[in-house]
């Protein structure tokens, strides 16, 4: 625990457990070099506190990232609630309670909203205590609520912005689509692609959203664990993290990628694995950065939806014009032209 706290390149770790739920609480604080950091806080079980720490600091360091090039003034950083296996139902509101004010006493070093695991409903209760350090609380809170449906809105842009590049044109119309996770993110993606007369596949382990959206909108099923051999022309990641790997990619049948999941690539080399077999990758926290850049701008900046919607839309299409250029233009990944588009904002 202690080298993987000393050799990250973070700026701090505040490791707290708490007692009554026998829960850890970790923020991890990457980088404020652009503002107070900001992220969200993922609470589930994890096999070891090492693994939890981990995830936070991974999690933080692509904040940064995410920060930096959406040209927006904030830093990185990343809550983990790490549960206990057998956590009463009945203690988790005041565990969120208990978090908020550990948010609070930080003065607003931290900020935070939803991720894996928490809800806007959570941000409401969290903000009890944790005020006026939580973004995302329900409407009827004065929030803006699940940033699920503006992400989906930045994913679409992204998926625009790939077929302009793989095939000459911004439109996904007549396109073969594949989503993987019919989740918050998923779900407005897959409506937004239907509109653009897109064909679509989709993949969920939870059969019932599966064959909700079969019956609605007659999409064709892919089996979850047949997605990396499916045809198409644009595969879009809105479930899990880790999977374009050394055993995925080489299965891949399609010719771009672009979707919302975190950390879609399992080490950095898959970048260079992508590009080898000359299927354009979207960085994912370019692609999904469309929650981010709507909440930001209409909790403090004042945007209304429409405006903060035309934002995403702008930023998104104008950093992958940037980063498809860069890659092709210095022969390099877009993952690479992507972190270098975000390291010179940093600098
Ligand atoms: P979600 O939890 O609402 O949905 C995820 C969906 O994926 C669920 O329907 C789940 O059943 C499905 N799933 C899980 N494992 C699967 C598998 N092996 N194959 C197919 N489907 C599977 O999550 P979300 O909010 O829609 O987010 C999706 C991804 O995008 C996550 O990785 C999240 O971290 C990332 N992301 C979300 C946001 C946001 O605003 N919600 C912002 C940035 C990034």
């Amino acid at each position: 625990m202690e080298s993987l706290i000393r050799e990250w390149d973070g700026e701090s770790m505040i490791i707290r457990f708490d007692r009554v739920a026998e829960a850890f609480i970790i923020i991890a604080v990457h980088s404020t070099r652009l503002g107070p950091a900001i992220g969200g806080t993922r609470m589930k079980q994890y096999p070891d506190l090492d693994s939890a720490v981990l995830d936070a600091q991974r999690l933080a360091g692509g904040m940064t990232y995410k920060w930096a090039a959406s040209g927006l003034d904030a830093g990185g950083g990343k809550a983990v609630i790490s549960l206990p296996s057998d956590l009463d139902p009945k203690m988790r509101d005041d565990l969120l309670r208990r978090y908020g004010a550990a948010v609070k006493q930080l003065n607003g070093l931290f900020l935070t909203g939803p991720d894996l695991g928490t809800t806007s409903e959570d941000m409401d209760v969290i903000a009890e205590s944790g005020d006026p350090y939580i973004f995302c609380k329900s409407p009827d809170r004065g929030g803006t609520g699940n940033p699920g449906p503006l992400t989906a809105l930045g994913v679409f842009t992204g998926i625009q912005a790939a077929a302009k590049q793989a095939f000459g044109e911004a439109t996904p119309a007549g396109k073969r689509i594949l989503v993987q996770g019919l989740g918050s993110v998923g779900q407005g993606l897959v409506k937004y692609l239907h509109k653009a007369g897109a064909e679509i596949l989709i993949s969920d382990v939870n059969k019932t959203i599966i064959q909700q959206f079969k019956e609605d909108f007659g999409f064709e099923i892919v089996p979850p664990d047949a997605v990396y051999d499916e045809s198409c022309d644009i595969f879009a990641p809105c479930a899990l993290g880790g999977i374009l790997n050394q055993q995925t990619i080489p299965r891949l049948r399609c010719r771009a990628i672009a979707g919302a999941a975190n950390n879609q690539l399992e080490v950095p080399e898959d970048s260079i694995r992508l590009k080898e077999r000359q299927i354009l990758y979207t960085p994912d926290f370019i692609a999904n950065s469309g929650g981010i850049i709507g909440v930001i701008s209409m909790e403090t900046k004042g945007l209304t939806r429409k405006a903060a919607e035309e934002k995403i839309v702008r930023s998104i299409t104008d950093n992958l014009s940037c980063i498809f250029k860069m890659a092709s233009d210095e022969d390099i990944t877009t993952d690479e032209a992507a972190k270098r588009l975000a390291d010179e904002r940093l600098k």
